[in-house]
């Protein structure tokens, strides 16, 4: 079931998520809308915040995006990071690590809005999987990029958080106006 993806402006997005203790029935369900709500709007990644969850809970996917390459290592040997995905991250722990890079961000919280950020280039991730099992990996790329900035969701923090002062600067004015919209748009309901 295709979920409505909340906006900029709503404060479910700066919720820290909860941690889940049991993959239940309505979690499962829910990683499955999150999957079909991330595909449906061609995104990469979705995060609970994303969807009025505020859960430690993300969806990834990165094997659509062919000029941005990921890379990944499981137990320090590279792995085939088509094999991994879909990828699912319950209460994920990050340790980044290597230099600091910029590149290009989406999100789906904020339609048309896009700005280099700088992130580390790798991270080691810890987190449990669909199926409530420990899985453990050193993702760079484009899958660390967007594995940081979903973490980030899951901890109320926003990629124009992360961005360079004077890039946010240009982009105020777009971003007043989308918190306004979804503010009112709150108010009506
Ligand atoms: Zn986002």
């Amino acid at each position: 079931m295709i979920l409505k993806v909340v906006k900029y402006g709503n404060p479910v997005l700066r919720k820290k998520g909860a941690k889940i203790d049991s993959i239940t029935p309505a979690v499962k369900k829910l990683i499955a809308d999150m999957f079909d709500t991330m595909y449906d709007a061609r995104g990469i990644g979705l995060a609970a915040q994303q969807v009025g969850e505020a859960l430690q809970l993300t969806v990834l996917d990165v094997r659509e995006v062919v000029d941005r390459p990921s890379t990944l290592e499981i137990n320090g040997k590279p792995t085939d990071v088509k094999e991994f995905m879909p990828l699912v991250l319950i209460n994920p722990e990050l340790i980044p690590s290597g230099k600091t890079v910029a590149g290009p961000e989406g999100c789906l919280s904020f339609p048309e809005i896009f700005a280099d950020i700088s992130r580390p280039e790798m991270v080691d991730v810890v987190a449990l999987n669909e199926k409530g099992e420990k899985i453990e990996f050193r993702a760079g790329g484009l899958l660390a990029r967007a594995i940081q900035h979903e973490n980030d969701h899951l901890n109320g923090l926003l990629f124009i958080d992360r961005m360079e002062s004077d890039t946010k600067a240009d982009l105020q004015p777009d971003l007043d106006e989308l918190q306004a919209a979804t503010k009112s748009a709150l108010k009506k309901k």
